[in-house]
C-alpha cells in the first residue's frame, strides 16, 4: 500500500493541521477513507482519522472532440491554464479558485452563476461512471459521497476573456492571508459576511485567527492559528448571529 507524509500545517490553505501519513487512494484500494483534495475548504483537526489523498495517476487532462476528460487530482489553476491555452470556455472562474477538480465537484465550487457542475457530463467513482442527471448539485454542495477519480465535461464555447477579467475583479476585496475562503454559506437573501459584521465580530481575534477586517466571512491565519481558535470563532459567529437575527449560519467549510 502506498502512503505519503503530508504536513497539513503547510499543505492546507489555512496552514492548520498535523503531520500525517496518508494513504494514496486508487479505485482499487479505496476503503472508506476521508478524501482530501488540496485542503482549501477543509479544516483539519489535530487527530483526524483515516485520511486519504488521490494517487498521482488522477492528474491528467485530455480533449477528444468537444469532450474534456480531467483527472480529479488536477488543480483548478492547471485546468484553467489548459482551457485558456486551448480556447475552451466555461472554466474562467477557476483562475483564482484554489483546490482540486475532485474537491471542487464535490463542493460544486463556483463564482456567481459559474459553477463546476455547469459543464459537467459525468464522473467516475468507485461505483463506476455516473451521469450528471443522476447527481444533485446545489449551492456549494452535491450529493456525492464517494471519491471522484475523474470527470468529463462538455466543451460548449470558447474562452471568454471579458468574463475572466470580470470574475477576477470580484476577487480584489479578498483577504490575502491564509484562509479557507468563505467559512459560511450565504443564507437565502443575505450575506454571511454582513451578518457577522452586524454582530460586531469583524476584526475579532482569537489566538492566531482573525475575522478579516476586509471580509468578515474570511477567517484568516495571521500566524500560529490553531484548529481550536478556528472552532471558537466559528461557534461564536453562529451563536451571535442566531441570537441577533434568528438565522442559523451553516458552514461552507468541511471540518474533519
Ligand atoms: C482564498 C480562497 C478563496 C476561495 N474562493 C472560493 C470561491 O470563490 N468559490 C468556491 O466555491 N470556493 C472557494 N474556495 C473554497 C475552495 O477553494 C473550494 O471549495 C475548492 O473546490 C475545494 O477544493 P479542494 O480540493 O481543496 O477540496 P478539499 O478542501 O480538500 O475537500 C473539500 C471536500 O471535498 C471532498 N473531496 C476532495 N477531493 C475529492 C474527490 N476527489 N472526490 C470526492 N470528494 C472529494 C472532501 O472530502 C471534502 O468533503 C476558496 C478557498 C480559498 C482558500
Amino acid at each position: 500500500m502506498m502512503y505519503k507524509v503530508i504536513d497539513f500545517s503547510k499543505f492546507s490553505s489555512i496552514k492548520i493541521g498535523p503531520k500525517l501519513k496518508v494513504k494514496l487512494i486508487t479505485q482499487e484500494n479505496f476503503e472508506e477513507e476521508f478524501l482530501i483534495g488540496r485542503a482549501t475548504n477543509t479544516l483539519i483537526s489535530n487527530t483526524p482519522k483515516n485520511i486519504g489523498i488521490l494517487d498521482d495517476k488522477y492528474k491528467f487532462i485530455e480533449i477528444k472532440g468537444n469532450i474534456l476528460r480531467v483527472g480529479a487530482k488536477v488543480q483548478n489553476r492547471m485546468l484553467y491554464n489548459f482551457c485558456k491555452r486551448n480556447n475552451i470556455g466555461g472554466f474562467e472562474f477557476l483562475a483564482k479558485l484554489p483546490g482540486s477538480v475532485g474537491g471542487s465537484i464535490k463542493m460544486n465550487a463556483g463564482v456567481k452563476k459559474e459553477e463546476i457542475s455547469n459543464n459537467l457530463k459525468a464522473i467516475r467513482t468507485v461505483s463506476g461512471w455516473i451521469e450528471k442527471d443522476a447527481l444533485e448539485f446545489g449551492y456549494r454542495k452535491s450529493n456525492i459521497k464517494e471519491p471522484v477519480f475523474e470527470a468529463v465535461f462538455e466543451i460548449k464555447r470558447g474562452y471568454d476573456k471579458n468574463l475572466d477579467e470580470y470574475l477576477l475583479k470580484l476577487r480584489l476585496n479578498q483577504p490575502k492571508e491564509p484562509s479557507l475562503g468563505s467559512v459560511f454559506k450565504n443564507p437565502k437573501g443575505d450575506f454571511a459576511g454582513r451578518l457577522i459584521e452586524s454582530v460586531g465580530l469583524k476584526g475579532m481575534k482569537k489566538g492566531g485567527i482573525l475575522i478579516s477586517p476586509i471580509h468578515a466571512n474570511f477567517f484568516v491565519n495571521i500566524g500560529g492559528g490553531s484548529f481550536e481558535d478556528m472552532l471558537y470563532l466559528i461557534n461564536l459567529a453562529k451563536k451571535r448571529v442566531f441570537e441577533e437575527f434568528g438565522i442559523r449560519l451553516e458552514e461552507e467549510i468541511v471540518i474533519v
